[in-house]
């Protein structure tokens, strides 16, 4: 691999939130600019919600290619670009931005990416399927706008304070054919041993907590899916014990490196190098 030299040609991307050290889009998204030879180098910036207007302009006087926007300005980024693209306005939050010949665009691959690495690793065809999603937050209504495209038999969310997972299923419009229902997740045991994949939105599980598992997997079915979007660890213990008991186990890096990609193919055109960015990515974690 040939690590190009900064010069005046070199194009600026990046990544910004608060808090934002921990990120490891910087590794994952120089690596793949370098595998493909591309003369561009990938920041992360922390920025408050009162910078994010300032930032906006700077990266256009700039000239930046684009960038990853993460927490806490996925909604906010939405008032500062000159188009939206359709799916990301639909779930109303922006992950990516691209610079086309200085018009600033928003997308998000944040659902995309999770469906992505479901199908490539747990399961190929998720039409006709009944899925159970835990939680429902930022994450789980990406996640769930991507899936209903897929055309799943339903989609029941299950959220500790019910009224957010009402709210979320009455938000996003469900094609005819899938049942897309919300449910306190005290609840959740019923709709278990019907389920073919059962995702895990929530924090719970996630590093330093790692001995706690989002629901109670008696009910569950050998042979389902179950996913977790986190990542850190890379195997939850929730993911653990389903494999434990036969289940088929996805993790979330999968949905972070292809979030990457998607952006990566967003601003370059190019097919990004998926398995270099997970390889320095696992390294890194
Ligand atoms: P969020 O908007 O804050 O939503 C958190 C959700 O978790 C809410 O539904 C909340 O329920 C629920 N929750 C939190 N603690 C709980 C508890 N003790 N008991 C029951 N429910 C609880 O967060 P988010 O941005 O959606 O992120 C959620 C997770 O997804 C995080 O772990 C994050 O690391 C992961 N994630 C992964 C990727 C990836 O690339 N793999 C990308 C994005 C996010 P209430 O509504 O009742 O509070």
């Amino acid at each position: 691999m040939n690590h190009h030299v900064i010069n005046s040609d070199t194009v600026l991307y990046g990544v910004i939130g608060q808090p934002i050290k921990q990120s490891k889009s910087p590794i994952m998204q120089n690596r793949a600019f370098a595998e493909h030879h591309i003369n561009a180098n990938y920041l992360a910036f922390q920025i408050a919600p009162e910078q994010l207007a300032q930032f906006v302009q700077g990266a256009r006087a700039m000239g930046m290619g684009g960038f990853n926007v993460t927490i806490p300005h996925k909604l906010a980024i939405m008032d500062h670009l000159d188009e939206i693209d359709e799916d990301a306005k639909a779930l109303g939050a922006v992950n990516t931005v691209v610079n086309r010949n200085g018009r600033l665009i928003g997308y998000n691959t944040d659902g995309i990416g999770y469906v992505r690495s479901l199908k490539d690793e747990a399961i190929a065809d998720i039409t006709g399927k009944n899925i159970v999603v835990i939680g429902a937050g930022g994450a789980s209504r990406g996640i769930i706008h991507a899936l209903l495209k897929e055309k799943p038999a339903q989609i029941i969310v299950a959220n500790r304070t019910v009224d957010k997972a009402y709210q979320l299923v009455e938000s996003l419009s469900c094609p005819s054919g899938t049942l897309l229902k919300g449910i306190a997740l005290h609840d959740v045991n019923s709709v278990l041993s019907e389920a073919h994949i059962i995702i895990n939105t929530t924090s719970i599980g996630m590093y330093p907590q790692v001995d706690e598992m989002p629901i109670d997997l008696t009910p569950v079915q050998a042979g389902t899916v179950v996913s977790d979007l986190i990542y850190n660890p890379l195997e939850t213990k929730f993911v653990q014990e389903a494999k434990a008991k036969g289940c088929i186990g996805h993790g979330g890096l999968g949905m972070f490196i292809n979030q990457g990609a998607y952006a990566f193919e967003y601003w370059t055109g190019k097919s990004a190098p998926t398995e270099a960015m997970k390889q320095t990515v696992v390294a890194a974690l």
